[in-house]
């Protein structure tokens, strides 16, 4: 409705009621006309905004926690590294890299100490009382005599035998070059 019918119908005396709808419609018209928002559209918008901010800070929240475990994965797997560099580094597990967990004296079953032997059973061979092993010094004995071997079998279980005249050092159970003292 244009503004003059509304003018017209003011001038004529039939406003009242008639007045509102029409004032509405000719604000909306001007509204238009100079391609402005109407107020339930920028309520819209309003409604429209205020949604998109609240779905932004819980994407930023969201965002966040994600950059947490972010960080949390990279320390984990900085850790990770570090292990593998650690165990790769570490020398490969075999037979003669690992001590013995127990004494090597037969029947002992002591906790290993050293060079084959229990706390108790290296003390006894330190001071050389200990039969049935090279000494530290490289020596066997073997009853009232002594032979002399390689001092690198020093703590290997050694054993005298052969007749008197020609008695034969084993080293592990292996004959091995010795030299009567
Ligand atoms: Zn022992």
């Amino acid at each position: 409705m244009a503004l003059r019918e509304v003018l017209s119908k003011v001038v004529s005396g039939s406003a009242g009621r008639l007045f509102e709808g029409p004032v509405r419609e000719v604000v909306s018209d001007a509204v238009r006309d100079h391609d402005l928002a109407s107020a339930s559209e920028v309520d819209a918008l309003r409604r429209r905004i205020s949604d998109l901010d609240q779905r932004a800070a819980a994407l930023e929240q969201r965002l966040a926690a994600l950059e947490r475990r972010a960080e949390d994965d990279a320390l984990a797997l900085a850790e990770a590294r570090t292990r593998v560099a650690e165990l790769e580094a570490a020398p490969a597990p075999g037979p003669e890299a690992a001590p013995p967990a127990v004494c090597q004296v037969p029947g002992c079953g002591g906790e290993y100490r050293s060079k084959g032997f229990c706390s108790a059973h290296y003390q006894r061979w330190r001071r050389g009382t200990l039969s049935g092993y090279v000494l530290t010094d490289g020596t066997v004995q073997d009853g009232a005599r002594r032979f002399k071997v390689d001092v690198a079998l020093a703590g290997a279980p050694a054993e005298v035998t052969g007749p008197d005249d020609a008695r034969v050092v084993l080293v592990g159970g292996a004959p091995v070059k010795a030299k009567a003292l």
